[in-house]
């Protein structure tokens, strides 16, 4: 090839199009196969490459190989028919960096309208790329974990291929009283323990598989590797021990620990549908609320049942909205009897819901649905009315008995018009506050600093207190001490117990409770040696099946006059 013509040539075409050239044009003449025949100074400039070794090589020696095959073939098929291409190219300088160029490519026909030699015509414009490079990262990632966010997420499970034959595992990740955290350290900290989570998450997991923050505390992890359920279970196992360490911030340190649900699908014989990896999901999740349920650190695989409970709680959860308006709510009482002389001293009322459609529901069955839909603070509040009005009705017939006992949520004792509310009532009703007493759990008044506070004005108006199910939770007998406390309601495993040796709990809490001056009722008692064991312990009072049923208001009128 003589240089000079081939230059020359290049001059003349160039001069045809210099309008569209000017100092940082790249600019390179190739043949009809590619190979280039000129490159100017830029081009030389630009691509790191001499003269020498960019005349005579194919223009493919900058391609990066970050386009796909079809992008150099649709720019052939236009060139190729004599068309001018536009577009932006990613290619490789010869020492590996890349750089970007916007390219306009001019084919020249020969007399029968073929193209014989091309001019391209490039711009450096790879900062502007990389500005926009930014800019996707950080749309698509957690800015602060750096993990992918929920957009990544989606494009992610957009891009998958739903035809690949593998085993796909997801894991839902959900810190376990994150908010505690949040309350009690600030946000800065909520922060350090999340960005810590993150990095744990990264150790414990391989380069294949994908991590990301959904927002908050959770996490969602897909596994590509064909793993067993064995080793599957292995990983979460080493992610809730990770986790679990202690997260240093400063001179303190704080405690977490993280719920995980596991579903698994090997495809495509497990057929999911097409929306395969949302419907993994939706499962994990549902596992994930079970290992939640179980008091955490805990990983749960989903299963069938699972989903049947999920799908029985919508179904719930549909019919009870109407069911105040309806009139299925039904309140039953069942009798609280003095050990000592055998006489009724008060009821304990608990809801009973009958529905149209569903039949028959049990409360450990609906009210969880009440709390997580909210409801459970008017229809609180209808129970309490329904149950001071009854109350106020049998003292007017002339039975006195000393108290009658409401279930009360923990959703609808920290509600914040609850004791107004309460009040409101008794006013109302005309009934004496202190024939009322409040069943509460643990649980409720764990956070003792918020709880107090009810309790305390409950203490003014003059309602009880009591402590319902227990020994089942975490608090111990000194901790209640500091509240004004006047119930403990022993759980029914405890007297279930009794049958099988198992004294040794109830015992204590009936020895203990007495010494710090609280009531102790006896819950879930079904035969005569159950009585007979906490008579000799001298429990106070007892209430279970041996002595009734829970049973209608117009059924309880009358077994007053039996006892
Ligand atoms: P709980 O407050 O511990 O109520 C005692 C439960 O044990 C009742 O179940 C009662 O029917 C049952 N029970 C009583 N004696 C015996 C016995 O001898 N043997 C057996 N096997 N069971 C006995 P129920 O009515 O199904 O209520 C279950 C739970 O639902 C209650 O436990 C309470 O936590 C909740 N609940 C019921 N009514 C209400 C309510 O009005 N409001 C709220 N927030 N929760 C309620
Ligand atoms: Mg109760
Ligand atoms: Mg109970």
């Amino acid at each position: 090839m003589n240089y000079t013509t081939e230059l020359n040539k290049a001059y003349q075409k160039l001069k045809d199009i210099e309008f569209a050239l000017d100092a940082s044009s790249i600019v390179a003449m190739t043949d009809s196969r590619g190979i280039i025949e000129y490159a100017n100074d830029k081009f030389c400039e630009v691509s790191k490459y001499n003269q020498e070794e960019l005349v005579g090589s194919n223009q493919s020696i900058v391609n990066s190989g970050f386009h796909p095959k079809t992008f150099f073939k649709d720019m052939w098929k236009t060139i190729g028919t004599g068309n001018v291409w536009r577009g932006e190219i990613k290619n490789q300088a010869k020492d590996g960096t890349y750089y970007w160029v916007d390219t306009t490519i001019v084919p020249f026909l020969d007399s029968d309208g073929k193209p014989y030699q091309y001019i391209a015509i490039r711009y450096n414009i790879t900062k502007r790329k990389q500005y926009e490079e930014y800019i996707e990262v950080m749309a698509y990632t957690d800015p602060l974990t750096k993990l992918p966010n929920r957009n990544q997420f989606s494009k992610w499970i957009d891009n998958y291929d739903k035809k690949s034959k593998e085993t796909v595992t997801v894991f839902f990740l959900d810190l376990d009283r994150f908010k505690s955290i949040n309350d009690n350290f600030g946000h800065d900290t909520g922060d350090i323990v999340l960005t810590a989570v993150a990095d744990r998450l990264r150790d414990c997991l391989r380069e294949t598989d994908f991590i990301s923050r959904q927002g908050g505390d959770e996490f969602i992890i897909i596994l590509r590797n064909d793993d067993s359920e064995e080793a599957v279970a292995q990983i979460a196992t080493t992610i809730l021990n990770r986790l679990s360490l202690p997260y240093k911030f400063g001179d303190t340190q704080t405690f977490t620990t993280a719920s995980i649900g596991i579903s698994r699908a090997v495809l495509p014989t497990d057929d999911l549908g097409v929306d395969f990896v949302e419907n993994l999901i939706k499962n994990a999740d549902t596992a994930m609320y079970h290992a939640k349920k179980q008091g955490g650190n805990k990983y749960c695989f989903n299963t069938a049942h699972q989903n049947v409970v999920l799908e029985r709680n919508y179904e719930i959860d549909l019919e009870i909205k109407e069911a105040l308006h309806r009139g299925e709510f039904t309140i039953s009482y069942q009798p609280i009897i003095n050990l000592k002389n055998n006489k009724i001293v008060g009821a304990e009322a608990l809801l009973r819901w009958n529905n149209r459609k569903l039949g028959s529901v049990g409360p450990n069955e609906f009210i969880p649905v009440l709390e997580q839909n909210g409801l459970i603070v008017p229809v609180g509040k209808w129970i309490i009315a329904t149950v001071c009005n009854q109350m106020k009705e049998w003292q007017e017939q002339g039975q006195l008995m000393q108290r009658i006992c409401v279930n009360v949520s923990p959703i609808q004792f920290n509600d914040r018009n609850f004791v107004h509310d309460l009040k409101e009532i008794l006013n109302e009703v005309m009934l004496d506050a202190s024939y009322l007493e409040i069943e509460i759990t643990e649980g409720t008044i764990l956070d003792i600093e918020s709880s107090s506070k009810t309790v305390y004005e409950l203490k003014d108006l003059g309602v009880k207190v009591s402590i319902d199910d227990f020994g089942t939770g975490y608090s111990s007998l000194s901790y209640l001490k500091q509240l004004p406390i006047d119930t403990l309601k022993i759980d029914k495993s405890f007297i279930d117990d009794l049958d099988r040796d198992g004294e040794i709990i109830a015992n204590t809490i009936i020895s203990m409770g007495k010494n710090l001056n609280f009531r102790i009722i006896a819950e879930g008692i079904e035969s005569k040696e159950q009585l007979k064991y906490l008579v000799n312990q001298r429990c106070h009072e007892g209430q279970g099946y041996y002595f009734s049923k829970p049973i209608t208001s117009q059924q309880m009128t009358e077994l007053f006059n039996e006892f």
